[in-house]
């Protein structure tokens, strides 16, 4: 089914690898000494696709694990989907133990299957938080500005986590003395209809996960980060500011901060009590969520067909991803910006936090937004269930056939899973980047690009996506 291409550099088989894992390994690891292949035969490009397989694992458990949180047991449909992601999982590492496989198709199959898993579980979750906490709806929500009360800055993508935490200040009859604010992909809570009823959910603070040092340092409330992404003292001194205010949640952690544990959050809420009032945020910004994929269907979705049938709409672009610290990433803003006013731009996860304070508009004679912000990064299935659903619809057989353009922000494993889940479903043509993940070496990249098309951007918006931005 697969293959390496015949083109490929030979060269790139001798990039250096490091493979520890087994006892016949060479002193230091194998590789290290510029061997070609470790002793049990493991070449790098085998090795390379084995790091692939369990960073992919690692998205992966991190969606089972929220989806886990919100499952019920007792539901036997509920159970069933649970599974099907476990069983990958468990065989995907069983797949990398030493002497188990060295057949390059064979692991290609296995990245799909982890692929395709995270389709499950992008779906799995997505229907879990619909059924926990209602279909999101389109949602404005205060930027930056804080009430003078005392506060919770809540950071993560543990919408679950937020629900009880509102319940139980509810509970104590501390709604009008405490309230909570949203912090990077906590964002999208503000549009789910059972959160969005706690008065006392008031606004978002800062933007990614990487300006939480600036932003925790300033806000003298109480802070939960219930998810990665968290940054510990190690890297930022300015962490020690804010660390006796800091409080992690399940497997989240810096030495320092405080756990919740058991889901009490009484000690949260009494050391809220005794910091003083917020102060200091005070910007009138707005910004837009809550496009969860069955919202976007049920009030634009024919709309949007008519727009593209009527030559309304002519491209949509999904421009999404993680963010992280450095000018590179601003590519991806001045692609937004660079858009045609009669083109549709979808996004997800942290990275919109690159152009989300942007007003784009409307698509011109439509009253179809030009900004639909999906969610959550495990909200990113949706952008493949409106392309499907909107190729179905126009008689399209082909998804990669439809006007899109994909350009995507990766930084840690998440993306990794959902990058699989795309290709496990055959979609082409996409762009990453700032840059190549460093775990991909040339014999890889070759196949990736041959087999899917897959890019790396090239940082001028017009080389890469001049022809898609002029039409
Ligand atoms: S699994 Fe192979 S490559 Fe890895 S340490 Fe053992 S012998 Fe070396
Ligand atoms: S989208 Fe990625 S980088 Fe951003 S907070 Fe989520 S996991 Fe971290």
């Amino acid at each position: 089914m697969f293959g390496l291409s015949k083109k490929r550099d030979k060269k790139s088989v001798e990039l250096p690898f490091l493979c520890w894992q087994c006892e016949m390994s060479a002193p230091n690891g194998c590789g290290t000494h510029g061997e070609e292949k470790g002793v049990c035969g493991k070449t790098a490009t085998k090795a390379r696709l084995q790091d692939l397989i369990t960073y992919g694992l690692r998205g992966l458990a991190a969606y089972r694990e929220h989806a886990r949180e919100l499952a019920d047991l007792d539901n036997p449909e509920d159970r069933k989907r649970l599974l099907e992601i476990d069983d990958v999982i468990g065989e995907s590492l069983y797949f990398t133990l030493t002497n188990v496989n060295f057949n390059f198709d064979e692991h290609i199959q296995q990245l799909m299957k982890i692929g395709q898993a995270g389709v499950k579980v992008m779906d799995l979750l997505s229907d879990l938080h619909v059924r926990a906490l209602g279909l999101p709806q389109p949602t404005e929500v205060p930027q930056n500005k804080a009430e003078k009360a005392k506060g919770i800055l809540v950071s993560g993508h543990n919408l679950l986590m937020l629900k009880k935490l509102l319940q139980r200040i509810e509970e104590r009859g501390l709604s009008d003395k405490i309230y909570v604010y949203t912090h990077s992909e906590m964002l999208p809570a503000h549009a789910y209809p059972e959160l969005k009823r706690y008065k006392n959910l008031k606004g978002n603070i800062g933007k990614a996960w990487f300006d939480q040092t600036e932003i925790f340092a300033k806000w003298k409330g109480t802070i939960v980060v219930n998810t990665n992404c968290i940054v510990p003292p190690e890297k930022s001194s300015k962490v020690n500011e804010y660390i006796d205010r800091l409080y992690t949640y399940k497997v989240v952690g810096v030495e320092g901060a405080k756990k919740i544990e058991n889901d009490n959050f009484d000690p949260l809420i009494d050391h809220t009590l005794q910091l003083p009032d917020i102060e200091g945020f005070e910007s009138d910004e707005k910004i837009k969520t809550g496009h969860h994929y069955l919202t976007v269907l049920d009030f634009y979705g024919e709309k949007i067909l008519n727009a593209i049938k009527e030559g309304k709409l002519k491209r949509i672009w999904v421009i999404a991803g993680c963010d992280a610290p450095g000018r590179a990433r601003n590519y991806f803003r001045e692609l937004a910006l660079a858009v045609p006013k009669d083109h549709l731009i979808i996004t997800s996860s942290c990275g919109k936090f690159r152009f989300n304070d942007v007003d784009f508009g409307f698509i011109p004679g439509t009253d179809i937004p030009r900004y639909i912000d999906l969610g959550q990064c495990n909200d990113s299935n949706g952008a493949v269930h409106l392309a499907f659903t909107v190729a179905k619809a126009l008689g399209i057989e082909d998804v990669n056939k439809l006007p899109v353009s994909i350009a995507l922000m990766w930084m840690e494993q998440k993306a990794i899973l959902i990058l699989l889940a795309l290709l496990s479903l055959g979609i082409k043509d996409i762009y990453i980047g700032p840059r190549a993940p460093q775990f991909l070496n040339e014999d890889i990249y070759n196949f990736l690009k041959e087999t899917f098309n897959l890019k790396v951007i090239s940082g001028d918006i017009y080389k890469d996506f001049g022809k898609e931005l002029a039409a």
